[in-house]
């Protein structure tokens, strides 16, 4: 493998992969995929993967601590497909102007959950 390609690879597996060298790994377990180490879903609301906790100031804040769902490989690998095929051929500022739209995202996640509870 060429240089390049080697310094490609390696951001690759650190994105789509364990990243072992993040200081919170893991932060649900071993061997998990952090590719959507920042949920596209969240705040999501489905108590069977996350909750409300309260926050510093005593308001309800959505917490993912127990969610392992989205780093399972199977199911980060299902969103990005899901994702990508939700992208098209849109550029970069059009695709994230698609992240804006919640009921987009969040149909994804129940299809997803569908395949993968
Ligand atoms: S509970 Fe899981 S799926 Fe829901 S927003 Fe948090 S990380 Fe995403």
């Amino acid at each position: 493998m060429i240089d390049l390609a080697k310094k490609h690879f390696e951001k690759v597996v650190k994105l789509c992969g364990a990243n072992r060298d993040c200081r919170y790994y893991p932060c649900h377990f071993d061997s998990q995929v952090c590719l959507w180490c920042f949920c596209p879903f969240y705040p999501c609301y489905d108590e069977e993967l996350g909750e409300f906790i309260e926050g510093r100031d005593g308001s309800k804040v959505w917490s993912c601590i127990k969610c392992s769902w989205i780093h399972r490989p199977e199911v980060a690998c299902e969103v990005l497909r899901e994702i990508l095929e939700l992208i098209g051929d849109r550029d970069t500022e059009e695709a994230l102007q698609l992240f804006e739209r919640r009921d987009l995202l969040m149909e994804i996640m129940r299809r997803v959950r569908e395949k993968f509870s």
